[in-house]
C-alpha cells in the first residue's frame, strides 16, 4: 500500500482507466459502435504516444508517422496472405520492418541538423504510398489486400481487436516513459533544447536521434499489422494517408507534446471529437474542424491541455516556497561554501609548483589553427599548448577569437586548417561528443544549462562514453544520481537539485554548468570567462573549486578577464590578440610584459595587489 501510494497519482490515474476500459467491452459486449470508436482512439493514441518519443521529446517533428501504421499494415497483410499464420500473431514484424526503414531513413536525414527532416518525413509517407500502388506483384497495387476473416465468432467480432490495441497503447505508454526515465531519454530532451550542447557533453546526437525515431516507429508498426486484420481490407490511399498524419500530430500537440500522458489525452479529444464531427457533420467538416482545432491549439495553447492544466493546478495550490528563499539565502552569501578547510589547504609553494608543472607533457596541443567568418578572421594560425596539471590562462581583448578557439578545440565548429591533438590523439575530424569521451570538457561564455529541466537532470544528461549501455541506464536514480548529487554538494548546490535550471542565478548556473561537465569526468576543463557576470562570493567559489579539482588532477584551461583572478589562479598565461598567441608565461612575467600590456591592459592599466578570493570583476578595456 505504501509503494502505491508512493507512485505518482497520475499512474495510478491511468491503470484505473485502463481497468475500466478493458472491463467496458465484457460488460457491453455487443456494443460494437462504441468499441470500434474507441480501437480507433487507442490506435491514434498509440501513434501520438509513439510519435512524441521523436517530435516531443526530441523535438524533431515527423510529419508523416502515419507511414509507420501503413508499413506495419502491409507486412502483416503480406505475410499472412503468403503464410496463412494468424496475423495477430505476425503484428510484431510490422514492427520491426517499420524499425528496419525508420533506421534507414533516419541514419540519412538524422545527420544534420534542422528542417530536413520534416520534409523528408512526408516524403517517406508519400513514397510509401507509391511504391504500395506500383509494386503490384507483392502488394497487388490499387486493388488492394484482402484479409480472411477472423475465426472468432462474429458476435464478439471487435473485442478481441478492442483488447489488443488496448493492450498496445498501455504497453507504449509504459515504452514512453522507460525511456524517459534513461539517460537516452533525458538527452532527448537535451537534443530539443540546445543541440550543440548537447554534443558537447557528450551526446551523440546522431546515434539518440535515429535510435529515437526508430523506436518511435516499432509500436506503430505493430499497430498496422492489428488493424490490417481489423479491417482485413487494405489499399495504398487508406493505408498511407496525409490525414493521419496530422492527426497524430493534433494529438499530440492537443493534449501535451514532451509529456508523458499528454498525447494520450489528447488522442482521446482528438478520436472522440473526430467521430462526433463525422456524425453530426459529415466527413468533409471532419477535416475543416481538424483544421480549425490545429489552429486553436498553436494559438491558444501552445504547450498543450495537459501542462497548462497542471500549470494552472500548481498556481491555485502553490506548495513550494522553499525555494526562493534558499536563493536569496546565497545570493546573500550564508550558505557556506563546503569543505572551507580543503579550499583553503593552499599549496604552499605556488611558484615552485608552476614551474614543474609548465614542464609537464602537452595534454592539448592546437597547432596553426584557423577559422575565419567570410572576411573577418577570428583565428589566424593560432598555436597553444595546455600542459597537464596547469590551470592554463587564456586573456586577450574582446573578438580576438578565444571563444572562437574554443568552439574549434571542442568541435562545435570545424577549423578551416590546422590541427588540434589530446593527448597524442588528433582530435580535430571527430565529433564533440567523441572529445568529450576523451576527456574534454567545457562550459560556456554564456551558460547553457537546459532551461526547462531541473539541475539534477541536468547534470545526469551528460555521457561520459559511447557506450550503448550508458545510455540505458537510469538518469535520476542509481549510480548517476548519486554522482550528480556529488557534485552539486561539490559545488555547492545540492540544494537546488530539484529546482529548473532557468530559475538559478547567473552565478549559480555557471556553479551548475561546471558540475555538469564534471560528470564527464573529464582531463581538460575549458571554462570560457567562468567569473564574467558573476557575484564576487561566487567568484570566490569558483576559483575554490578549480583548484581544488586542479589538485585531483583536472587540467584547465581558462579564459577570463578578470585578471586579478586570473593572476592569482593561472600558470602560464597567455596571451591573445587577432586570433593568435602573442605571449605566454607565468603570471608575474605577463603582467609586466610591455607587448601584452600594449596589445591587452592598455595604458590605464597597472598590476593589481593580488588579494584574497573576493577579486572584484575588473574588465580591462577593449581593443578593437
Ligand atoms: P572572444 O571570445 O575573444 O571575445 P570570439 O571568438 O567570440 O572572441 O570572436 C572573434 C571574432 O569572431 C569576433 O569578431 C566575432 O564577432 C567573430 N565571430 C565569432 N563567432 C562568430 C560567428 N558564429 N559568426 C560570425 N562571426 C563570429
Ligand atoms: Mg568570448
Amino acid at each position: 500500500m505504501s509503494r502505491l501510494r508512493s507512485l505518482p497519482r497520475s499512474h495510478l490515474i491511468a491503470a484505473l482507466a485502463l481497468l475500466v476500459l478493458a472491463l467496458y467491452p465484457l460488460v457491453q459486449p455487443h456494443d460494437t459502435y462504441y468499441q470500434t470508436v474507441l480501437f480507433a482512439t487507442f490506435m491514434l493514441g498509440v501513434q501520438a504516444v509513439s510519435w512524441n518519443i521523436i517530435s516531443g521529446y526530441a523535438g524533431y517533428v515527423s510529419l508523416g508517422h502515419s507511414a509507420f501504421l501503413g508499413i506495419g499494415s502491409y507486412t502483416v497483410a503480406i505475410l499472412a496472405l503468403h503464410s496463412g499464420i494468424n496475423p495477430l500473431l505476425l503484428a510484431p514484424l510490422g514492427g520491426l520492418v517499420a524499425v528496419v526503414l525508420a533506421t534507414l531513413v533516419g541514419l540519412v536525414v538524422l545527420r544534420t541538423r534542422g528542417h530536413a527532416f520534416v520534409i523528408i518525413t512526408i516524403a517517406l509517407l508519400l513514397s510509401a504510398q507509391i511504391v504500395a500502388t506500383n509494386w503490384r506483384s507483392l502488394t497487388k497495387g490499387s486493388d488492394g489486400i484482402t484479409l480472411e476473416l477472423p475465426p472468432w465468432s462474429r458476435d464478439i467480432q471487435n473485442i478481441p481487436f478492442y483488447l489488443a490495441m488496448l493492450g498496445l497503447l498501455a504497453l507504449t505508454v509504459i515504452f514512453s516513459a522507460l525511456i524517459r526515465r534513461t539517460k537516452f531519454g533525458t538527452g532527448l530532451i537535451a537534443i530539443r533544447e540546445d543541440e550543440g550542447k548537447a554534443a558537447a557533453i557528450g551526446v551523440n546526437t546522431t546515434r539518440y536521434k535515429v535510435t529515437a525515431y526508430a523506436a518511435s516507429s516499432f509500436l506503430i508498426g505493430v499497430a498496422g499489422g492489428v488493424y490490417a486484420y481489423f479491417l482485413t481490407f487494405l489499399n495504398p490511399v487508406g493505408s498511407f494517408s496525409i490525414l493521419g498524419s496530422v492527426t497524430i500530430v493534433l494529438s499530440a500537440m492537443a493534449g501535451g507534446r514532451g509529456t508523458l500522458y499528454g498525447p494520450v489525452v489528447g488522442a482521446f479529444i482528438v478520436g472522440i471529437g473526430s467521430e462526433a464531427a463525422t456524425v453530426y457533420g459529415g466527413s468533409s467538416s471532419r477535416v475543416l474542424i481538424f483544421g480549425l482545432a490545429l489552429m486553436i491549439v498553436v494559438l491558444f495553447l501552445p504547450d498543450g491541455l495537459l501542462p497548462t492544466v497542471q500549470e494552472a493546478w500548481r498556481r491555485y495550490r502553490p506548495v513550494d516556497t522553499e525555494y526562493t528563499d534558499q536563493a536569496g539565502a546565497l545570493e546573500a552569501g550564508t550558505l557556506q561554501v563546503r569543505d572551507r578547510a580543503l579550499a583553503s589547504a593552499v599549496v604552499a609553494d605556488e611558484v615552485e609548483d608552476g614551474a614543474e608543472k609548465r614542464a609537464g607533457r602537452p595534454l592539448l596541443d592546437v597547432r596553426s589553427a584557423a577559422k575565419a567568418f567570410g572576411g573577418l578572421i577570428a583565428v589566424d594560425g593560432a598555436d597553444l599548448v595546455v600542459r597537464q596539471g596547469t590551470i592554463t590562462a587564456l586573456i586577450g581583448p574582446n573578438g580576438s577569437g578565444k571563444t572562437t578557439l574554443f568552439n574549434l578545440i571542442t568541435g562545435a565548429m570545424r577549423a578551416d586548417a590546422g590541427e588540434v591533438w589530446l593527448d597524442g590523439t588528433r582530435i580535430d575530424r571527430m565529433k564533440p561528443w567523441a572529445r568529450g569521451h576523451l576527456g574534454l570538457a567545457r562550459t560556456f561564455q554564456t551558460t547553457r544549462l537546459f532551461r526547462s529541466m531541473t539541475v539534477l537532470e541536468n547534470l545526469v544528461a551528460p555521457l561520459p562514453d559511447a557506450k550503448w549501455s550508458s545510455m540505458l541506464k537510469a538518469s535520476v536514480a542509481g549510480h548517476e544520481a548519486d554522482r550528480a548529487r556529488e557534485l552539486l554538494a561539490f559545488v555547492g548546490m545540492e540544494r537546488f537539485a530539484g529546482q529548473p535550471a532557468g530559475a538559478l542565478s547567473y552565478g549559480q548556473q555557471k556553479l551548475v554548468e561546471l558540475a555538469q561537465v564534471l560528470m564527464l569526468e573529464p582531463r581538460l576543463v575549458l571554462l570560457d570567462e567562468p567569473a564574467g557576470g558573476v557575484n564576487p562570493s561566487l567568484v570566490g567559489r569558483m576559483v575554490e573549486i578549480v583548484r581544488d579539482l586542479n589538485r585531483q588532477g583536472v587540467t584547465f584551461l581558462v579564459v577570463e578577464h578578470n585578471i586579478p583572478m586570473v593572476l592569482e589562479l593561472c600558470d602560464p598565461v597567455v596571451v591573445f590578440s587577432r586570433g593568435k598567441a602573442i605571449a605566454e608565461g607565468p603570471p608575474q612575467t605577463i603582467r609586466e610584459d610591455p607587448v601584452v600590456l600594449d596589445a591587452y591592459l592598455g595604458d590605464e592599466w597597472r598590476p593589481p595587489a593580488l588579494t584574497g578570493e573576493s577579486a572584484q570583476p575588473d574588465r580591462p578595456q577593449e581593443v578593437s
